[in-house]
């Protein structure tokens, strides 16, 4: 049976190439994955899989009854049916790594502009408002020496870690599954309570993963234990932060701003009261998007793919055991 490879997200004409010196590759590159029943067609005959943006349900898998291995481009796999692809014996492997320090860029950028108001003052000189000299009413607070309170210290939540303590001198404190003491050593970070993080921290960043546990972890009482000054800024997922409750809590003042790459509804709804709220920084679900990391990150698909096919254990396995098994 040919090995047929369907790429439905974004790799280069080098990587399609590469696949092509050893395997069939069908490229949907430039189509609508949904109501597509040329890619659906493709699909029922696909060995592997290099996924962007085509829903993974049951229903699907049923009709892609060859379909060995999936790699999405992306860290996150919130969006697939794990134990599902497990049973049927589906590899699924994603993009560790290669996203960690330009997501970790992104999430410092978001600290940055919503800490310093760089969106808003923008919007503020463009509008034509800087008529004389600016006052406390342009004034913004401080990042460097201040307090960073990291939930989750994995690769990207060490890597916004280590920009807030080694760049900016900030004390980080960290709520986590479980504790980090190398970190510790290297960051002087210190583990608390999420409770505690939320009251004492100046900026609140978000990096885990959307699991079960994690839905709405912040919610209306969380986000009233911060201070008035803080800063919260999530660049994990959209549905671990109840976005109503943190729209009620910014309209309150409490915490006084926030930078969000990622929303409950993507794209983030044009009557979304978030919109219209001068002390929100908002970004479209950019954390890994510059060249040099979607590159990487597709060719890290591209690599998982044909290390899978050719029998070889692929670098980032999401559900390994269950692939040999
Ligand atoms: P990671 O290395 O697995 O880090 C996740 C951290 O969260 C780990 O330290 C983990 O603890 C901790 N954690 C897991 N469940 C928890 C819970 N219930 N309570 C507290 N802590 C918990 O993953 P990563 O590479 O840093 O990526 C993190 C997430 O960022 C991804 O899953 C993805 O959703 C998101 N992301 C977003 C973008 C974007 O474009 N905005 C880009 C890349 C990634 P342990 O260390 O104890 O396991």
């Amino acid at each position: 049976m040919m090995v047929r490879i369907l790429v439905c997200g974004a790799v280069s004409d080098r990587q399609i190439a590469q696949m092509r010196e050893t395997f069939s590759v069908d490229d949907f590159r430039d189509e609508p994955v949904n109501d597509n029943p040329r890619l659906e067609a493709a699909l029922a005959e696909a060995t592997a899989l290099i996924n962007g943006g085509l829903a993974i349900t049951p229903e699907r898998l049923d009709r892609a009854p060859t379909l060995r291995v999936i790699a999405t481009i992306s860290v996150g796999y919130d969006a697939y049916p794990v134990d599902e692809l497990s049973r049927r014996g589906i590899l699924l492997c994603n993009t560790p790594d290669v996203l960690t320090e330009t997501t970790a860029d992104t999430g410092f950028a978001l600290i940055m502009a919503a800490g310093r108001r760089v969106a808003e003052l923008d919007r503020f000189v463009r509008q034509g408002d800087w008529k004389s000299g600016i006052g406390p009413a342009q004034f913004a607070v401080d990042i460097h020496g201040k307090t960073l309170g990291m939930i989750g210290l994995g690769r990207i939540g060490a890597a916004v870690a280590r920009r807030g303590a080694l760049g900016f001198g900030m004390s980080v404190l960290y709520s986590n599954a479980s504790q980090k003491p190398e970190l510790e050593t290297e960051l002087g970070a210190r583990h608390c309570e999420m409770s505690v993080l939320l009251a004492e921290a100046d900026y609140v960043c978000v990096t885990v993963p959307l699991v079960e546990e994690t839905v709405h972890l912040i919610g209306a009482a969380e986000l009233a234990r911060m201070k008035s000054t803080a800063v919260f800024v999530n660049i994990s997922r959209g549905k671990v932060v109840d976005e109503a409750a943190l729209v009620a809590a910014l309209q309150k003042g409490q915490p006084g701003a926030a930078g969000l790459d990622v929303f409950e509804t993507e794209p983030l709804p044009a009557d979304s009261p978030l919109i219209g709220m001068d002390n929100v920084v908002l970004l479209p679900h950019v954390g890994s998007a510059t060249h040099e990391t979607r590159d990487a990150m597709a060719q890290r698909a591209v690599d998982n793919v044909c290390q899978a096919l050719s029998g070889e254990s692929p670098i980032s396995p999401v559900n390994l055991e269950s692939w040999r098994r």
